[in-house]
């Protein structure tokens, strides 16, 4: 049977209207502002932008259908993300940008009711920004997730919550935050965390330090914030006690490939500003599009944005069928991001003094992009679980062998 790679005339429409919204109205901004969302009105921004992207039915496309998305499945999210993401702007102006869009997709597949009304329904409408809070500072939770040290202790009607994060994107002004923190074992220990939902307002929330990065497009910043006995009453505990980690995994995989979406965006703008100077500029008898090497670097920006996006296509598909696809999203993760990198520096390259200076955007989407290969796990660790598994498969496979032989 064949593998339908197309896409419905709806999602091929929304494609169509989310380019034209992108190049006509956000494209502008980001440039007239070099890319820097706060200086250009951070929320007040966002919310303009919302609003004129309601207007046009192109807001939230991955949101539930009754909360005003278009409850696009992860398959159908890649052009439409993609095309939203040519902007570093695109993803706040259309709701679908990091930590917002992957607490929208977890809310809706694991909050109860009342929280999907309290939490999710805000969020989905861009009435709120949220935060997920999950990395501390060493020795606390990083790429090893089970080194979570923020603990919360039961107290009469709920939980206290006390620790310190880091990184937590867009926590300065989040309406609410998602707190990873542990209910049982000890740091190093597997499992044993729990999720917990607070308002941004809550008493002991404090955000204390924003870190500066080379990003300049995510509202709110990457902070540090102290929890401080925070009181988190149990109806807002989401889903079930010392399951965080099970959780973490219905956010996490879908999270990494709307990123590895949004991000392909801002890959083929690179590659179409550096196509479009060798095209034109002259030199050795013809055009730099003439010669052997810059052709070399074109055809490997090809070949690397069409890898790229086979994987996450593969990705998608997996995840749309239910399955967890570890492997998978961390292949499409990894691959993308690094693949990204070198689209970025041949784009560079090619473009010659140009590509490192601000008349073109190729220097500061290097910015943005770096972070890439940090967040939603180093390349390290998807490459160590990765073989992790493999290794894992092959020795069972030997055992189950050896068992059949002595049976
Ligand atoms: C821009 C940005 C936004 C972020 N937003 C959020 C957010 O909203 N919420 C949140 O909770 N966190 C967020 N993070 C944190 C991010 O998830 C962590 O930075 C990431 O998990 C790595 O943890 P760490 O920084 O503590 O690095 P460490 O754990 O100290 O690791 C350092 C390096 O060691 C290497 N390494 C790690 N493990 C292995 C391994 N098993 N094998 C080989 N090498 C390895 C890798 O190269 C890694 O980069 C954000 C980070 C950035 C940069």
């Amino acid at each position: 049977m064949a593998v339908e790679l197309g896409y419905s005339p709806e999602v091929d429409d929304l494609v169509k209207r989310t380019t034209a919204f992108i190049h006509e109205v956000v494209l502008p901004i980001e440039n007239a502002n070099d890319g820097d969302i706060t200086a250009a009105g951070g929320d007040d921004l966002r919310r303009d932008l919302n609003r004129q992207a309601k207007e046009l039915g192109i807001f939230a496309p991955h949101a539930p259908v009754e909360l005003g998305g278009h409850g696009l499945s992860m398959s159908d999210r890649v052009p439409v993300f993609e095309a939203g993401g040519y902007s570093t702007f695109g993803p706040a102006a259309l709701h679908i940008g990091a930590p917002d869009e992957g607490n929208v997709h977890m809310l809706a597949h694991i909050a109860d009711d009342e929280q999907k009304l309290k939490y999710l329904a805000p969020l989905a409408n861009g009435d709120v920004r949220s935060a997920f809070a999950m990395t501390e500072p060493a020795p606390g939770a990083g790429s090893d997730p089970n080194q979570l040290r923020t603990e919360a202790t039961k107290v009469d009607g709920g939980w206290k919550i006390n620790g310190e994060k880091r990184f937590i994107t867009g926590a300065e002004g989040a309406g609410f935050y998602i707190i990873m923190a542990r209910t049982a074992g000890a740091p190093g220990d597997r499992g044993g965390a729990t999720m917990f939902l607070a308002p941004g307002d809550t008493p002991g929330i404090e955000v204390t330090r924003h870190i500066h990065t080379t990003d300049r497009a995510m509202i709110g910043g990457h902070c540090e914030v102290r929890f401080t006995d925070v009181f988190v009453p149990d109806a807002d505990v989401l889903g079930e006690v010392d399951q965080g980690y099970r959780y973490a995994q219905v956010r996490l995989g879908p999270a990494r490939m709307t990123h590895v979406m949004r991000w392909l965006g801002v890959a083929v703008r690179c590659h179409e500003v550096a196509v479009d100077y060798v095209a034109h500029r002259n030199g050795f008898g013809g055009t730099l599009g003439d010669l052997g090497m810059i052709q070399q670097m074109v055809a490997d920006n090809e070949i690397d944005l069409a890898a790229s996006r086979a994987l996450l296509v593969k990705a998608c598909y997996e995840l749309d069928q239910g399955r967890h696809a570890s492997s998978e999203t961390s292949i499409a993760k990894t691959f993308a991001a690094e693949a990204y990198s070198r689209i970025v520096d041949r784009s560079i390259q090619m473009c010659g003094g140009l590509g490192v200076s601000d008349d073109l955007p190729l220097a500061r989407l290097q910015r943005e992009l770096r972070p890439f290969r940090i967040y939603d796990g180093p390349s390290e660790v998807h490459r160590w679980a990765l073989a992790r598994r493999a290794v894992g498969r092959a020795r069972k496979s030997r055992t189950s062998t050896q068992q059949g032989e002595n049976a």
